[in-house]
């Protein structure tokens, strides 16, 4: 099972991810976290993804894919287990890449979790999470800038995925434990259908 966990910068898609490794068995693959330890070891493509996500703006699709075709080429026994894929796609140019690539594992996207949370509850936890996480995104200006991103490049992949049957509504407000717990329904009733 290949699934992708999606909603806004704040939506918990790290949180929720590290639940569903545990409950699941998948491999995990967050891009978000990839880039920044990019970022801190310094590497070339540290350099570039700090540049783009410093101002708030996405990672070129181009560069995006290759990061990810790299690490089914390195790994391909991941495809083959499952993933749970963090942040990624983010455009619907990615989401096409992503099918296209796990095709050539003989696999796809089963189901994708959606995490809807509030415009002022988004913006309160990442303002929380600055405090101490260190990253050079969660101000405030380089938050309304995210979102705005967030609402014009991937917003769009909800109606792409519903169109697909695949896309699995959750409400991301309020408890950690009751969210995990209504994202273990849908994919077990998902699986069940299957
Ligand atoms: P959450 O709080 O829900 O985990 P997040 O806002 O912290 O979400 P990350 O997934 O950690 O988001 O990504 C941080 C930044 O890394 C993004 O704002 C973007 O600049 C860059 N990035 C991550 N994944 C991608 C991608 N698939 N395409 C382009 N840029 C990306
Ligand atoms: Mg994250």
């Amino acid at each position: 099972m290949n699934i992708v966990i999606f909603g806004a910068p704040g939506s918990g898609k790290g949180t929720q991810s590290e639940r569903l490794i545990k409950r699941y068995g998948l491999h995990h693959i967050s891009t978000g976290e990839l880039l920044r330890d990019h970022i801190s070891r310094g590497t070339h493509l540290g350099k570039v993804a700090d540049s783009y996500i410093s101002k708030g703006l996405l990672i070129p699709d181009e560069l995006m894919v290759e990061v990810l075709a790299d690490i089914f080429k390195e790994h391909p026994e991941t495809a083959a287990k499952g993933v749970i894929f963090d942040g990624f796609p983010r455009t619907i140019a990615q989401a096409e890449a992503l099918s296209k690539m796990l095709s050539e594992y003989g696999t796809d996207v089963h189901a994708v979790v959606g995490l809807e949370v509030d415009e002022d509850e988004l913006v309160r936890r990442m303002l929380e999470r600055g405090k101490d996480s260190g990253r050079s995104d969660d101000n405030i200006d380089t938050i309304r800038k995210r979102l705005d991103v967030y609402h014009r490049q991937t917003a769009p992949l909800k109606e792409y995925y519903l169109s697909q049957g695949r896309y699995h509504a959750i409400d991301g407000n309020g408890d950690l434990d009751r969210i995990s717990d209504d994202i273990a329904r849908e994919l077990d009733q998902h699986k069940d259908k299957k």
